[in-house]
C-alpha cells in the first residue's frame, strides 16, 4: 500500500508541461517582456517557456517557507531583496507548483511593491486547488487530490526525505536492511522507482549522516 501519493515526473513530461503551459500564455494573448523564476522550482519551467514564447529576458527571486521550530509558525520570507527596476513592463512569475501557494505570493507581492512591473502574472505546471489560497493565471494542470510531484530536479533531495522517513518508521521493527530490501521497501511506500543513482547516493548521504552503518558489501545497520 502506498502512503504518500507521488507521481514520478520525467524530463520529457516537463518539456511537453511546459509547452503546454506556455501554448494557454500564448493563446491568451499575453506577451511578456521578461520572465521571473522562482528558485529554486520554478528554474526549468521558466527557462523552457523562455524558449517557448520567445522572451529573452530571465530573472529570478528566491522565495522559501521557514520554519520556526521554537514558535512553531511557519513563513516564508524572500531572500537576498535585490531591487530591479520593471517599470514599464509585462511580467511573468513562474514557479513549478502551487500547493498552498503562500511562497508564491509572497513572491508576488514583493515584485510588485519593489520591481514595480507594468502588469504581473503568474503561471505554475501545477495547480492543487483543494489546498490552493490563489489561483493562478495559467496552469497546466490542476490537481484535485493532494500529491507529492516528485520533480527530476529535486529528485536526490526528495530521495534523501522519503528514505530517511521510511527508515525511521520501519527500523522500529527491523534494523538490518540490505539494498534490495530498501528499494523495495521505499518503492512501497512512494510507488516510485527513482533508479539506481538516486537510490545509492541517498543511502551513501544517510550513512554519512548517522543514520545507517554499512557493515558489509550488501548489509546496513540502522544505527538509531
Ligand atoms: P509553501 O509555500 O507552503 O511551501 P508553495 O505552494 O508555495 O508551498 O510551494 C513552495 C515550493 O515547494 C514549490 O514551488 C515546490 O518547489 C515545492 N512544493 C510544494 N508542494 C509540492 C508538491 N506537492 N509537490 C512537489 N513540490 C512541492
Amino acid at each position: 500500500m502506498v502512503k504518500v501519493k507521488t507521481k514520478l515526473v520525467s524530463w520529457d513530461e516537463i518539456v511537453s508541461w511546459s509547452y503546454g503551459l506556455a501554448l494557454k500564455i500564448k493563446e491568451s494573448g499575453y506577451k511578456p517582456d521578461i520572465v521571473i523564476a522562482v528558485a529554486r522550482g520554478g528554474y526549468v519551467p521558466a527557462r523552457l517557456i523562455c524558449d517557448f514564447l520567445g522572451v529573452e529576458n530571465l530573472v529570478s527571486i528566491q522565495s522559501q517557507h521557514w520554519t520556526e521550530a521554537a514558535k512553531k509558525a511557519e513563513r516564508a520570507i524572500i531572500k537576498f531583496q535585490y531591487r530591479i527596476d520593471l517599470s514599464g513592463m509585462k511580467a511573468l512569475l513562474v514557479d513549478d507548483i502551487v500547493d498552498t501557494g503562500e511562497s508564491l505570493m509572497l513572491a508576488r507581492d514583493f515584485i510588485l511593491r519593489e520591481w514595480k512591473p507594468k502588469e504581473l502574472r503568474i503561471a505554475a505546471l501545477q495547480w492543487i486547488s483543494p489546498v490552493a489560497k490563489f489561483k493562478p493565471d495559467y496552469y497546466y494542470m490542476e490537481v484535485k487530490e493532494w500529491t507529492w510531484f516528485q520533480y527530476p530536479w529535486t529528485r536526490l533531495e526528495d530521495t534523501i526525505q522519503f528514505m530517511r522517513r521510511m527508515l525511521l518508521e520501519e527500523g522500529k521493527t527491523k534494523k538490518e536492511w540490505s539494498y534490495k530490501d530498501i528499494t523495495g521497501k521505499f518503492m512501497e511506500w512512494y510507488g516510485i522507482d527513482v533508479g539506481e543513482l538516486y537510490f545509492k547516493s541517498a543511502l551513501e548521504y544517510l550513512v554519512k549522516e548517522g543514520l545507517l552503518r554499512k557493515v558489509c558489501e550488501d548489509k546496513y545497520v540502522l544505527a538509531k
